[in-house]
């Protein structure tokens, strides 16, 4: 990996030995050899960035590949195996040594464990290193975006494709990717509290420091990992990657491990139960040989030995680990097929269990896409044609009659107002900059006209719009556009002032909200003292605009009698106006509302009766006003229809704010909309619901909204509109920013789940198979013939690499196969599952067993047709010598088991439902099988492998017998489901 390096070395041109912060920015400017307005071009910053290396930081070295290699053998069942592979060739050099007539050439059972074992290891290494990847696909998907100045144009690069030089352009929300220079700050704060330790964010200015500062004082200055909370900032960059303060701290470079999910961690505590358990019962048994047979010979110690080492492969899962990264990752490449990008795999299993999702409204429920419909002023109620944003449309009153000239007027100040106190832009092509909302005002403005003033205004001031100020305002001079360009601008309220002498504030925000700012009202052409009844009539606007589901947004202006930002009436010199808004925000005049259509995303309705029915309440926060949300919620099916339910299901941040504790645990049980909330209100509402025992998904674009991501169960950021920050705390990412997507990863998520315990069935009904043959097998020896001709003991009733061949090669395919199980049953017809519910619950455990049993029973009786003691004999078991007696019953048992096990792929799909539903759905299923028939053809008709896994060819009559033998196990279970479901109805 590129180290990155910083600009003050020797061998760079780009010397500069002083602190950067102690330089004005002109100074930095040229030292960097950059351009503050137009940036560097592309050529040199991919000149630099090949000098200086990618913008990362340098994580800890790379695991070696031999090493995780070798990781893949630290498990301790594979210990256990090892374990095995040792005493099983301790075995055969016993025997070697006593009986060198009898003793295989070669010690088989050790090498095809070991042979195995490595096979394993290099699938799990191979599984890993292809979930590694899918995984870092995904976190390139997911790459922070910085905005840059290149070749003067605007545009967004990888933050990993910073270069020194760069002038990087921040705003409300980015996460700050390298350190460096400011050159322009409009109320820049910045939280660097992952630096500093400081919890509060600091302001930030260009003034140059007088000497050198500490980190955390340095106020010109900003570093690599920090988050913009508020205002905007141009900086130049001036260290990159390992160079940055960041970087010079090591500890931070080390990458958190992703942690074992809690499926994972119970699936670990379950393979350990049953290496311990395997141990218990292999002392126990083995106690129990010696005391009935006693040991007589060295050959009875060789097959105690081997039985302990068939016992322990018998009981434990291997491949399980491995298949279950596997379908994880799997799911999670599925899930961002539909737009849903899990940055967690544990949040694949959280997504299934998900009770409450909290959404934002604005373009998660809604199509943010905005047009201005309603103009109101005091008097006058207009409506404005056209839709998207052509700015094609013109001014009508109800029936489409044009306006008396005083009410277009009127509306025409109105949007000026709104185009002015305004960050958005409205290209000729129609396509738009920033914020709908704001564009929307521009499109408005456009279609009459009104945003000539705009173009007059010169802005000397801001103080930005954010979620719990919910409104914006500006501060500047006019000067007045010529007569032919906009007839009626001589009579503007503002006209007097139109000289470019006096400064002039426009604001635009919530109505009710504004509205607390304003002291007079434009009305009839003239300005005059807001009275009561004037507000009481604009919050009536307000109300009805609302319940038609309009968006309002109110319009004031202020001629502030200054020339001057620091003669402001409580302005001291030097002062961010954004840390003083009371400056601007005062002794207002109310000029309008518009109201503002934001049609519901069509889908959304659907996904919505969809969680609805699946157990999962959509609830809806938003700032925006209670009655436009909660018709809204009411369209998209949240909340029911009708007057009486805004009570009932409505809360607003105000009301929040009286509540206690207690009173706002009651509430969040029934409430479904929160109305005129700021984000912080969000955090008390994911936890409040946790408190209920509810698992929430939790939605947010802001960066406000980190926190409530950050604390939510899952945490959801919005792809296009969402900010770094919030993206970097939240488990998943919408790419879509839709609502659906949610619903259709909780779906996602519920069938992996599905998945996985079917897979987890099949699995370990085939170890309890093996453990109860292995068992009943030794305990039955005398009955069933099972004993070694050359002692007086038992003998082992299916070798050991048998059993690890079905655990590791038959097995695995159809287990694989079953990760992809196309969903049986309808997953969202059942209310979400319980975080606390055991992945494999005491109904499971009955139904491993039972099948196991089966199992056990069908493959003993197989084996006991070729043994000379037991119920029935083969015919043509008669004449066979004893020892081929027995290999020939071992290649039976063998061969039913995994016959049984194929039938029982079909069988583990459901707990409930018979086998035949849905058998045809997933055809991978069906290739998984007929690749493990393929497989067990071969061990048994290959000669070499005959002699390493103790098989002998079977015959048509015998394949019958196991095939026959084996279709019991499915009979069985289907029976036993039958009998389970009369048993759940009859207690229904
Ligand atoms: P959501 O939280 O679902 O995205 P929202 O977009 O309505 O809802 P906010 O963005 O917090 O919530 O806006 C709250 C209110 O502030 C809006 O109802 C609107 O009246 C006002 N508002 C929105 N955007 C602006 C803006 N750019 N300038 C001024 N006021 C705005």
């Amino acid at each position: 990996m590129k180290q990155s390096t910083g600009v003050n070395q020797s061998d760079n041109q780009l010397v500069f030995d002083q602190d950067p912060s102690l330089l004005d920015a002109q100074s930095v400017a040229q030292a960097m050899h950059t351009d503050i307005e137009r940036g560097l071009s592309t050529q040199e910053a991919q000149r630099r960035l090949e000098q200086f290396g990618t913008n990362t930081l340098a994580s800890a070295p790379e695991t070696p590949k031999w090493k995780k290699f070798l990781a893949q053998f630290n498990d301790p069942l594979v210990f256990l195996l090892l374990a095995a592979t040792v005493i099983s060739g301790i075995a055969w050099v016993i025997e070697k040594l006593h009986n060198p007539a009898e003793a295989e050439a070669l010690p088989f059972d050790c090498i095809v464990i070991v042979l195995i074992l490595v096979l394993n290891a290099v699938l799990g290494y191979m599984q890993e290193a292809k979930a590694e990847q899918a995984v870092a696909a995904l976190a390139k998907m997911t790459a922070a975006q910085t905005t840059v100045l290149r070749d003067g144009e605007r545009s967004t690069v990888e933050s990993s494709q910073i270069v020194p030089g760069d002038i990087v352009l921040l705003a409300e929300g980015d996460n700050v990717a390298a350190d460096g220079r400011l050159v322009h700050a409009a109320a820049l704060h910045i939280a660097e509290a992952s630096l500093t330790g400081e919890s509060v964010p600091v302001s930030k200015n260009v003034a140059t420091l007088e000497q050198a500062k500490a980190l955390g004082d340095r106020s010109n200055m900003v570093f690599n990992g920090t988050a913009v909370t508020q205002g905007t900032g141009k900086v130049i960059i001036t260290a990159t990657g390992m160079s940055t303060q960041v970087g010079h701290i090591a500890d931070m470079l080390q990458g958190a491990e992703e942690e074992p999910t809690p499926l994972q961690k119970e699936i670990a505590r379950v393979s350990k139960m049953l290496g311990i358990a395997v141990c218990v019962i292999a002392v126990g048994v083995l106690a129990t040989l010696a005391v009935v047979y006693g040991l007589h010979s060295i050959q009875d110690v060789i097959d105690s030995l081997l039985l302990a080492v068939s016992l322990a492969v018998a009981a434990v899962p291997e491949g399980l680990a491995a298949i279950l990264t596997v379908v994880l990752a799997l799911g999670v490449q599925r899930m961002a097929k539909h737009h849903a990008i899990v940055k967690k795999l544990s949040s694949v299993e959280t997504l299934g269990s998900a009770s409450v999702i909290c959404s934002d409204k604005t373009g998660t429920l809604t199509r943010n896409e905005m047009t201005v419909q309603r103009l109101l002023t005091l008097h006058d109620d207009l409506r404005i044609t056209g839709t998207g944003y052509e700015p094609k449309g013109e001014l009508v009153v109800q029936q489409h009659m044009p306006p008396s000239e005083q009410a277009a007027q009127a509306s025409a100040y109105m949007l000026a107002a709104g185009a002015i106190a305004n960050d958005g832009k409205l290209n000729d092509d129609a396509s738009i900059v920033g914020d709908p909302t704001e564009v929307s005002l521009i499109v408005a403005a456009r279609k009459i006209q009104a945003d000539i003033w705009a173009q007059h205004f010169t802005r000397i001031a801001e103080i930005p719009f954010n979620s719990e100020r919910k409104r914006m305002s500006v501060v500047g001079t006019l000067s007045m556009p010529d007569a032919s360009e906009y007839a009626s601008a001589h009579l503007a309220p503002w006209a007097q002032v139109a000289d470019g002498k006096q400064l002039v504030a426009f604001a635009k925000g919530a109505p009710d909200v504004l509205l607390q700012y304003c002291d007079y009202v434009f009305d009839q052409g003239k300005v005059r003292v807001l009275t009561r009844e004037d507000r009481e009539r604009i919050v009536s606007q307000v109300e009805q605009l609302s319940k038609e589901a309009y968006r309002t947004l109110g319009q004031a202006y202020r001629i502030t009698g200054a020339t001057q930002i620091d003669q402001l009436e409580g302005a001291e010199s030097g002062v961010d106006l954004a840390d003083q808004p009371h400056v601007i925000e005062q002794h207002m005049v109310w000029l309008g509302m518009v109201g503002i259509i934001d049609p519901p995303r069509t889908e959304v309705r659907d996904s919505v009766a969809q969680a609805h029915g699946a157990g999962v309440r959509t609830v809806m926060i938003t700032g925006d006003h209670p009655l436009t949300a909660a018709r809204i919620a009411q369209d998209l099916g949240i909340i029911e229809q009708g007057e009486q339910s805004l009570e009932r299901y409505t809360l607003t941040g105000n009301e929040l704010d009286q509540m206690s504790e207690r009173e706002f645990k009651q509430a969040v049980a029934h409430t479904s909309v929160y109305a005129r909330v700021a984000p912080e209100h969000k955090l008390r509402i994911v936890r409040a619901l946790q408190d209920q025992g509810n698992i929430v998904a939790m939605t947010g674009d802001g960066v406000n909204d980190a926190p409530a991501v950050k604390s939510a169960d899952i945490g959801v950021a919005m792809g296009i509109t969402g900010t770094e920050v919030t993206k970097e705390s939240a488990a998943m990412i919408l790419a879509d920013d839709n609502f659906s997507t949610i619903v259709a990863a909780v779906r996602e998520g519920r069938a992996i789940f599905d998945n996985i315990r079917k897979f987890l069935r099949y699995l370990l009904s085939s170890n309890a198979g093996e453990v109860f043959t292995v068992f009943f097998g030794v305990l039955l020896a005398g009955f069933l013939g099972l004993d070694d001709p050359a002692s007086a003991g038992v003998t082992v009733p299916l070798l050991a690499v048998q059993l690890l061949w079905i655990n590791f090669l038959t097995d695995a395919a159809p287990a694989m196969a079953m990760g992809v199980d196309p969903s049986t049953e309808n997953v969202m017809n059942r209310g979400p599952r319980k975080l606390t519910d055991r992945v494999i619950d005491g109904r499971m455990w009955s139904d491993v067993a039972v099948v196991g049993l089966l199992m056990a029973a069908v493959t003993l009786i197989g084996m006991d047709l070729y043994l000379p003691g037991g119920l029935i004999t083969d015919d043509s078991a008669v004449g066979m010598a004893h020892a081929d007696q027995i290999v020939m019953a071992r290649t039976m048992g063998f061969t039913i088991l995994v016959f049984a096990q194929l039938f029982n792929a079909f069988a583990a799909r459901s707990g409930t439902r018979s086998a035949f539903h849905g058998m045809f759905a997933n055809a991978w299923l069906w290739g998984a099988v007929a690749l493990s028939i393929v497989l067990q053809l071969a061990v048994i008709y290959v000669p070499f492998l005959n002699t390493a896994f103790g098989t002998m060819p079977l015959h048509a009559h015998q394949w019958l017998e196991c095939i026959g033998l084996a279709a019991l196990v499915l009979v069985g279970s289907e029976i036993y489901k039958c009998i389970v479901c009369l048993i759940d109805k009859q207690r229904a």
